[in-house]
């Protein structure tokens, strides 16, 4: 479920997605209906998957730290079940994605 996360000045933004919305002369933009919340989060979750991918491979050619690898094992767990935190940093690259594939002339069916 996407938060809105407060800015200021009456400004509010999707934790999803990253749209703002104004609430000064529309209360009502609080309840913002996250229209991009499922393919946000499917590429996220292929975000997260990719950079397990990266770091198990570069744990196992490296001589990593012994604090860098066992951060990195912590992450080591399907999207769904990672901190919020770290599920925002993944959502950035799928927005990006997003926005790419929108300026390439991708649009949604529904
Ligand atoms: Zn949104």
């Amino acid at each position: 479920m996407a938060e809105m996360m407060y800015l200021g000045d009456d400004n509010w933004k999707c934790s999803i997605c990253g749209q703002v919305v104004n609430t000064e002369y529309d209360l009502g933009a609080i309840y913002h209906d996250c229209k991009k919340e499922d393919v946000v989060e499917s590429l996220a979750s292929l975000v997260h998957d990719e950079w397990i991918e990266w770091s198990k491979d570069i744990a196992s050619k490296e001589k990593l730290s012994e604090e860098r690898l066992n951060r990195w094992k912590h992450y080591w767990i399907p999207y769904d079940e990672l901190p919020e935190a770290a599920k925002a940093s993944d959502r950035v690259w799928a927005v990006r994605a997003i926005e790419i594939a929108e300026k390439h002339g991708f649009t949604r069916r529904d």
